[in-house]
């Protein structure tokens, strides 16, 4: 018996193993991964694990022994180099061949790199995985310059570490305003806002045109838009998803793994899961890839149901968090998909919600500093609400429950 393989040792690996042997499956499991590590968190990366604040073990989604103890055969610091089709086997760099009997991929993304003029000096840095949190925590000295490129999840997050350690920071986003990809004008003029107000220079519509420096980077150049003193860049400017691999075995590719909704690759015995895949949300009526953790877990348990025989549907809204200082953001849906905004308690005192509504219709919601509200955010998606309600901060919400 080959048993179950997964490529990749990310979110969606650990929740695929550990529900393997949740749903009783007793054969052999090989997780192949190219970084050093058992599965673990990247939340932390930009978080708690890089202000110093989280030990490594922490890290993990499970402690190392919980491999050994569940018969899981970790195959670390390998990477996957293609996989047989017809034989059913994937090749390793270390000359190795695995068999399988059902396979995840579960490759995750990788940072999109900066191709520019002295993009290569030491001091530039990419923040995806532990080994570059490493580098970066030993030059996060009070009193540096430190440049972000992106002002994105990354970029905020990493701010906000930044500006609270004694850092003088600047981050450049060439849009007209931070968080566009994932936010509202109004949510990225408050987290602008709350950034400015904390020490962050925010500057929109700065696009680098390169770096300079001798032994190592000492300026972020901005064309006409200026330049900039660094000790220490880091770049957060989204990432690519890692199809290459399924790509080569000539899986169905495009802007990620297509997926069907039983997360099942175009070969039957091949399943995806998490950042690389592109896949059907029956909830939003269209194909997604999405960037989350939630995700990644959901769709391994999925994959790891329909390997075992089971015929499971991945439907999830999705849903996403960042925190930054003292305040945590929690979103579910896409707040795009709205046309009307209702807000509910008190930006000025960084504890409120907003609403996104379509023809009457709760769409979206994002929630700052409200987690008890947020569950119930989760759960009004979908319903017609009457919106008086949910502008009172003193109305219960759960009312619009029933
Ligand atoms: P990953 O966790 O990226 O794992 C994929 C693994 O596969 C990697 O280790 C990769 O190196 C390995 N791999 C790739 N190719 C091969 C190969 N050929 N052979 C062997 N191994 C291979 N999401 C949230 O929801 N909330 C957050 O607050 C949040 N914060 C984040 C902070 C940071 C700094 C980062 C980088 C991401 C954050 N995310 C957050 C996003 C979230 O971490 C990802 O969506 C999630 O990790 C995706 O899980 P995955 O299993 O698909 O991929
Ligand atoms: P991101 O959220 O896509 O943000 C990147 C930002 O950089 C975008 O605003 C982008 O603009 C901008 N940008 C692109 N090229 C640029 C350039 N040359 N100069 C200046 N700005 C540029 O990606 P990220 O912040 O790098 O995060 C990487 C991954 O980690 C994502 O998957 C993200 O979801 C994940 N992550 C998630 C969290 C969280 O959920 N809390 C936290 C950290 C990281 P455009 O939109 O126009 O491209």
């Amino acid at each position: 018996m080959s048993g179950m393989v997964i490529i990749g040792a990310g979110h969606a690996a650990g929740q695929a193993a550990a529900s393997l042997r949740q749903e009783k499956y007793e054969g052999p499991i090989t997780i192949i991964g190219d970084e050093p590590f058992v599965p673990y968190q990247r939340p932390p990366l930009s978080k708690a694990y890089l202000a110093g604040e989280q030990e490594l073990e922490r890290v993990y989604i499970r402690p190392e022994k919980f491999y050994a103890d569940k018969d899981v055969t970790l195959k670390l610091g390998v990477t996957a180099t293609a996989i047989d089709r017809a034989a059913k086997t994937v090749s390793l760099d270390n000359g190795e061949s695995v068999a399988y009997d059902k396979l995840i991929i579960s490759t995750g993304s990788r940072p999109r790199i900066l191709n520019i003029e002295g993009s290569d000096l030491p001091g530039i840095h990419y923040l995806r995985t532990i080994a570059d949190v490493d580098a970066i925590r030993d030059e996060l000295q009070a009193g540096k310059n430190l440049v972000i490129v992106g002002g994105g999840y990354i970029g905020l997050e990493v701010a906000s570490v930044g500006v609270t350690h004694g850092l003088n920071v600047h981050v450049l986003e060439m849009e007209s305003r931070i968080l566009q990809r994932v936010t509202t004008p109004e949510m990225s003029e408050y987290y602008h806002n709350l950034h400015s107000g904390r020490g962050v220079h925010i500057h929109t519509e700065t696009m680098v045109s390169g770096f300079a420096g001798g032994d190592r980077v000492e300026k972020v150049l901005c064309g006409d838009a200026g330049e900039f003193d660094a000790d220490l860049v880091i770049v957060g400017i989204g990432i690519i998803p890692n199809v290459e691999l399924a790509e080569a075995a000539g899986l169905e590719c495009d802007n990620g793994i297509v997926v069907d909704e039983h997360c099942r690759t175009s070969d039957p015995d091949i399943y995806a899961a998490g950042d690389c895949t592109n896949h059907p949300n029956p909830l939003l009526e269209r194909r997604l890839r999405l960037e989350s953790v939630p995700n990644a877990m959901e769709q391994a348990r999925v994959c790891v149901s329909n390997m075992l025989g089971g015929d499971k549907t991945y439907v999830a809204m999705p849903w996403f968090w960042s925190d930054q200082y003292e305040l945590k953001l929690q979103m579910v849906g896409f707040s795009a998909d709205g046309d009307q905004q209702v807000v509910r308690g008190s930006k000025a005192e960084n504890q409120f919600a907003v609403f996104y509504l379509k023809d009457g219709k709760v769409v979206a919601a994002d929630a700052v500093n409200s987690p008890k509200e947020f569950m119930v955010c989760k759960q009004l998606i979908g319903k017609a609400v009457d919106t008086t309600i949910l502008a009172d901060a003193d109305a219960d919400l759960k009312q619009l429950l029933a």
